[in-house]
């Protein structure tokens, strides 16, 4: 049952924020369950009733979904639930005693599975290629990437059935191997037997070019369109114009959709601009769904640091964490490996991986230079956008039609450039900075919801104000 609410978690994952999720629903503990009753715990009698106001019918759903079935939702603070006997239940869950208290089969299955060989997942995902740390629970969700990840989590959970194929693309360094394998590992999870084949498009390449001149294409067919549950084909973009390769893929990709295996594929562009990709191929890519990442925002590069620097045992303030996510922009690898790079140079010289050491070092990296924007940029190009003057916007008025602008140019110059509140109001024509504060943290959370006019026009800006 643990496993029940473990998937429902997964599942709310990827429907609330990050932020939502790590308040409210990371604490909440499985207790135990009876016929139709779930009883989780929670740290207090604040979140418990703040979870029931809120979010009880979000969860009943999510694990009515894993189970199947209706469950109602018990909800109290943690030890509540201790002195009763139904704890024995967790305690002595011999499939025997189980299938007595009248437990689902699943849940004795699982158990039992678990108490015999458990096979380790990492060590399958090993095998398979796959680095077992690129899991689901290991990616940071956040408005660039949450569609691709709810992509991926459902291909996941019902392989061949929601979205097959699955076409992921974006830029370097920002997630698409780490989803493709996730997929692959909660594959194994779900089913240790599963056959799960991960490799690039090159190593696809090769294989076939060594069967070919072993006289073993037979092996080489089987393996791919026999024994094969699951395809994962990573960075599909390198056998653009490699006219067998695509043959030999393009039956792969027929013979496994045809038995009802899920083929998931990876790119750096979407089908329709791959360079030499036959049609019929680039159309079958279209057949499910194609899914994007995009670069992530401020927001969620500070918590991938933040949750990087937790796992990997750096402490770090969230003022470094601000200066790094603010001074790298360009992919999460980067990213990732320069909290590394200083982690361990602070740790080898003794020192805090404080503000002052940070900055010395993004110096000494080169990496402090920001793409340089100004204010008066800022300004110009927002109110051109809106079509309203710069002097409406240091002005006075505060119809919606000038204010909104105005906001969003507070917004991105608080977050391109290094003034400060006080200074930003000044230059925005004399404002209290309580207003460009005010303005600041109500663009960041409509930013970090994402599908609204606001994030749309701040993102177009964005890419205006720094190429
Ligand atoms: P890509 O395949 O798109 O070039 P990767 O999947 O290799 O990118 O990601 C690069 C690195 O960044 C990996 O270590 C990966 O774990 C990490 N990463 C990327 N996006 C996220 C994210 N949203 N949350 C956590 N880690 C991430
Ligand atoms: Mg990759």
């Amino acid at each position: 049952m643990q496993e029940y609410w473990t998937a429902a978690l997964r599942q709310l994952q990827t429907i609330v924020s990050a932020d939502h999720y790590e308040t409210w629903f990371a604490k909440i503990d499985f207790h135990h369950r009876d016929d139709d009753r779930i009883y989780l715990e929670v740290d207090d009698d604040f979140c418990k009733a703040w979870i029931e106001d809120n979010y009880l019918d979000l969860i009943e759903d999510a694990l009515d979904k894993v189970t199947e079935e209706a469950m109602e939702i018990v909800l109290d603070v943690r030890g509540s639930f201790d002195e009763g006997d139904e704890l024995q239940i967790e305690v002595d869950l011999t499939p025997q005693a189980a299938r007595q208290a009248n437990l689902d089969h699943q849940a004795v299955f699982d158990f039992a599975q678990s108490q015999t060989a458990a096979p380790n997942i990492d060590d399958l995902a090993t095998e398979a290629g796959m680095n077992p740390r690129y899991t689901f629970e290991h990616f940071v969700v956040g408005s660039s990437n949450q569609f691709t990840y709810a992509a991926c989590s459902a291909v996941a959970h019902e392989p061949a059935s929601t979205y097959n194929p699955l076409f992921i693309f974006g830029g370097v360094g920002l997630g698409k191997t780490h989803l493709l394998q996730a997929i692959g590992i909660e594959m194994l999870r779900r089913d240790p037997n599963a056959r799960v084949m991960y490799l690039s498009s090159e190593e696809f390449m090769n294989q076939l070019i060594t069967s070919l001149r072993n006289k073993d294409m037979n092996t080489f067919r089987n393996q791919f369109r026999n024994d094969c549950d699951l395809l994962l084909v990573d960075d599909i973009q390198f056998i653009g114009g490699k006219d067998s390769t695509q043959e030999e893929f393009f039956h792969t990709f027929n013979a496994l959709y045809q038995s009802g295996k899920q083929i998931v594929v990876t790119s750096d562009k979407s089908p329709q601009d791959l360079p030499g990709i036959e049609e019929r191929l680039a159309s079958r890519f279209s057949w499910g769904l194609i899914a994007d990442i995009q670069p992530p925002g401020i927001e969620t590069r500070m918590a991938i640091l933040e949750k990087k620097a937790e796992a990997d045992g750096i402490e770090m303030s969230k003022e470094v964490a601000m200066l790094l996510a603010g001074t790298i922009r360009s992919n999460v690898r980067e990213l990732e490996g320069t909290l590394i790079r200083l982690g361990a140079q602070a740790s080898l010289m003794g020192t805090p991986l404080n503000v002052d050491f940070t900055r010395q070092m993004l110096k000494r990296m080169n990496l402090d230079h920001r793409r340089q924007v100004n204010v008066d940029q800022i300004m110009r190009t927002v109110a051109s956008h809106f079509d309203i003057t710069v002097s409406d916007m240091k002005g006075p008025r505060r119809t919606r039609a000038i204010s909104e602008p105005r906001q969003i140019a507070m917004y991105l110059a608080r977050k391109h450039t290094n003034h400060s509140y006080p200074e930003l109001g000044r230059r925005f024509g004399g404002k209290d900075h309580t207003t460009v504060l005010a303005a600041c943290k109500k663009l960041e959370d409509l930013v970090e919801m994402g599908d609204n006019d606001f994030a749309r026009s701040i993102a177009d800006l964005e890419s205006m104000l720094i190429r």
